[in-house]
């Protein structure tokens, strides 16, 4: 039997564990934290009963992964809970950008002729979707099995959001797509981020953008009950320090940054084989801020009552411009606010009238600043 040690239980290294326990290997992973999860956990971080996601916890990835569809998850206690909206974009009283699972409803909803030029970008891309997940989540390399639809894809996802915004008129398309590549965590005027935003829609018709029932812990417990029930071993409470600490193994799985595989490599990564891990430029960090609300937050767009997931940012030109200001080094006066409101869809995350809400920008790597005021006066909009 082959055997694989993985170092870190967040929810790709729990993923890579299952794959290969499902398969037959031996697997061990070890975990620095008492719990398993890393961005995937789930904790009560401010009262008691009321479970906050400590980092992810909207899923249009996960409700579209190939590799967590072939592990069954729904069998080991995953349950995906739809808000009646994926995403609503509020730019003022009832103006909203609002990305509707339904393609019809989404294109009807749009001022103008707005509609149908999303249409016309969505439509060809959501009939391939189930392709484009898997092209897009495999390696990249080698030739496409249906080079049709990954040719499609590629020329329009190649734009930076600043040029692919240029096929609407209005602010509520355009806010959307913005709102949408910002997820990239790169200036909007980078290639590739308009193909973020893109691939964030296609996933909010074709999967939606749930959360998961109880938290996003209910994931990794899910992966681990894949790899438990295949005899695999998870270790918490282990740091690993030195890759020579390990137990011998066929193959190594390394669910860390760059940097710490230098640093666990025991002088082995000091020379020039170590360099571009050594270079590797982290990108942005995020200053996010949890609440327990006392009911729904009220917020003036109807849409956005609905949604477990909103963009604070105003127009396409507002969010690009908070987002070059981190790029910077800094962060805006208005930045761009992720909102996740889990709570809308899934109830059983706090006891009856207590609501979870958590938001975040986009700050520089490692800054110490706390932006709170900056994130709660985007709460206006
Ligand atoms: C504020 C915020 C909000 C987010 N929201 C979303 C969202 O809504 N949806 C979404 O899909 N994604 C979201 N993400 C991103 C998501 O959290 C990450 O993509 C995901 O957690 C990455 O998983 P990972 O397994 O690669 O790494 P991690 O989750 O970072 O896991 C790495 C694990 O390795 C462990 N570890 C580190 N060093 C060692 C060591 N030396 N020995 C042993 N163990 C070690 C860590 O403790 C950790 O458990 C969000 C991220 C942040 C920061």
């Amino acid at each position: 039997m082959r055997s694989a040690v993985i170092v870190g239980a967040g929810p790709n290294g729990l993923t890579a564990a299952a794959r290969l326990a499902r398969e037959g290997w031996k697997v061990s992973v070890y975990e620095a934290r008492s719990t398993i999860g890393g961005g995937s956990r789930t904790a009560e971080l401010i009262e008691t009963g009321v479970h906050h996601d400590v980092c992810a916890a909207v899923h249009p990835a996960g409700a579209s992964s190939v590799a967590f569809r072939s592990l069954r998850l729904e069998e080991h206690g995953l349950r995906w809970v739809q808000p009646e909206v994926p995403l609503v974009h509020p730019l003022g009283g009832e103006r909203a950008g609002v990305l509707y699972r339904s393609l019809d409803d989404t294109v009807a909803a749009l001022p103008g002729r707005d509609g149908a030029r999303w249409r016309r970008l969505m439509q060809p891309l959501l009939e391939d979707f189930d392709y484009l997940t898997g092209f897009t989540q495999g390696p990249l390399i080698g030739v496409p099995r249906n080079p049709v639809a990954a040719a499609q894809f590629g020329l329009r996802a190649v734009w930076p959001a600043t040029v692919l915004r240029r096929m609407f008129r209005h602010d509520e398309a355009q806010a959307l797509l913005g709102g949408l590549a910002a997820h990239s965590c790169l200036p909007m005027n980078r290639p590739f981020t308009g193909g973020l935003g893109l691939m964030l829609g296609l996933m909010g018709h074709a999967v939606g953008w749930p959360v998961a029932e109880g938290g996003s812990q209910s994931i990794v417990d899910a992966l681990a009950s894949v790899i438990r029930s295949h005899d695999g071993e998870l270790h918490t409470d282990h740091e690993v320090m030195d890759l020579r600490d390990l137990p011998s193994a066929d193959a190594v799985l390394l669910d860390l940054a760059p940097r710490q595989l230098v640093a666990m490599s025991g002088g082995r990564l000091d020379g020039w084989r170590g360099r571009p891990y050594r270079r590797f430029r982290h990108g942005w960090s995020a200053c996010k801020v949890d609440y327990v609300l006392s009911g729904p937050m009220p917020w003036t767009a109807s849409e956005a009552r609905r949604t477990a997931t909103l963009h604070l940012g105003g127009p396409f030109s507002e969010v690009e411009q908070s987002e070059a200001i981190v790029q910077r080094g800094g962060v805006g006066a208005r930045p761009f606010v992720l909102v996740a409101q889990p709570t809308v869809a899934d109830p059983t995350r706090a006891p009856v009238g207590r609501h979870t809400l958590w938001a975040y920008c986009h700050v520089p790597n490692g800054s110490p600043l706390n932006v709170t005021d900056r994130i709660e006066a985007q709460f206006d909009r």
